[in-house]
């Protein structure tokens, strides 16, 4: 038997991500692959930093992207910050605030949870109670975009509680990195983890870090070695630190950081406020024709991410067999619920490149038009006109 080339079908990516991939960064995908030494090369990786501290909004030396996916940005927060022994008061509004409960443990450290309910934002005075109570604690972690719930928490606030205790704070930012305001050095986050396939809609597979020099501090003094070679920020700074001599470590995904070259670029280019605002004028539009057909939002206003929408499936609906039809018959890719949340929501995603306006009108047409061809009990008829007023405005 023949296998043949692989040619995926053209999607519309509208889920919790992969996002869709701007045509500029596919193509920086495809230029020829150089060593990962060369001079060329070398000159890019500088250029990479320098964006990605302006995405982070921070001028944090250590500022990298890890070659690997967004788990492999978060494993490496913990492993190089937690020791064995150590306390870590974790944070839990959804599945991300899960994993990094699993990572404290893994790494040998002691967890204490901080459990708010999926869809709502962590609450500032359960992170201050447990810190009250926990006064050995030395770790804050936290989820500030919470993907399997669309809740976004407040960074800020938590890390000054977390800053008032003494506690470094390790932060996922992969939802919200150039999707919703991040300011890392002005909120005083100290190790934080990204990912290239939501917001940056870039190629998924590389964890842009950030970490403060008191993350640095802590990791490069640490009393016992990284459990992970790989992931061990003494070793990979050997590549990838400032002023370094750019020695072997592990061979970078050379064609994947030219893709996350193009997407910091663009950012560079529409600027980090009008990024923000993109996302919240297209969160908006969405939401008015979800509304007008008479679909609610799951997480309270105040709280909603712009950029992952989780709304309710209506009453009587096959949620797999919506999804099913807009995949075959719109070739639109929105998510499901994950956890508590399964069967009963979706996730819309509207992360960078897919927050457009193109996208918003086929997903609310294609939506009204499935719901409605399975009589579900929606309003018909008014979601386009209400989608078209909020793009307008
Ligand atoms: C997607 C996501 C991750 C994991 O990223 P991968 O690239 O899938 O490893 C972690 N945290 C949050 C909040 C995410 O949305």
């Amino acid at each position: 038997m023949a296998i043949t080339s692989f040619n995926p079908p053209i999607r519309t990516l509208m889920g919790p991500g992969p996002s869709d991939v701007h045509p500029r960064i596919l193509e920086a995908l495809s230029r020829p692959t150089i060593g990962h030494l060369d001079p060329a090369f070398v000159g890019m990786m500088d250029e990479t930093k320098a964006l990605l501290q302006y995405a982070f909004q921070t001028q944090y030396e250590l500022t990298m992207p890890v070659s690997a996916p967004g788990s492999a940005g978060m494993e490496t927060c913990f492993v190089n910050l937690v020791e064995p022994g150590d306390k870590v008061i974790v944070c839990r509004n959804g599945v991300f605030g899960g994993r990094m409960l699993e990572n404290v443990e893994r790494c040998g450290g002691e967890a204490v949870m901080v459990e708010d309910d999926w869809g709502q934002p962590v609450t500032p005075d359960k992170l201050r109670d447990a810190l009250a109570a926990n006064p050995d604690a030395r770790i804050v972690a936290f989820v500030h975009a919470e993907t399997s719930t669309g809740a976004q928490s407040d960074a800020e606030t938590l890390a000054a509680i977390a800053r008032e205790h003494g506690c470094l704070t390790i932060v996922d930012t992969v939802t919200s990195l150039t999707g919703t305001p991040l300011k890392v050095a002005q909120w005083g986050l100290d190790a934080v983890y990204s990912g290239t396939q939501k917001c940056l809609s870039c190629v998924p597979g590389i964890s842009p870090v950030t970490f403060s020099p008191a993350a640095m501090e802590k990791a490069t003094n640490r009393k016992t070695k990284v459990q992970s070679w790989f992931l061990d920020l003494n070793l990979v700074t050997a590549y990838w630190g400032s002023g370094a001599k750019r020695a072997y470590h592990h061979t970078a995904p050379v064609n994947a950081i030219y893709a996350l070259h193009e997407a910091l670029v663009m950012v560079q280019e529409e600027g980090l406020e009008n990024a923000w605002a993109r996302h919240r004028h297209l969160h908006l539009a969405l939401r008015a024709g979800l509304e007008a057909m008479g679909i609610e939002f799951v997480v309270p206003e105040a709280a909603r991410l712009p950029q992952l929408n989780t709304v309710k499936v209506p009453a009587g609906v096959d949620e797999a067999a919506v999804r099913k039809q807009l995949l075959e018959r719109f070739g639109l890719e929105i998510g499901a619920g994950l956890g508590n949340l399964a069967g009963k929501v979706w996730r819309i995603g509207l992360m960078g490149h897919s927050a457009r306006p193109a996208n918003v009108l086929l997903c609310v047409s294609a939506l009204e038009s499935v719901l409605g061809s399975m009589g579900a009990d929606i309003r018909r008829g008014e979601a386009l006109a209400a989608t078209e007023a909020a793009l307008n405005a």
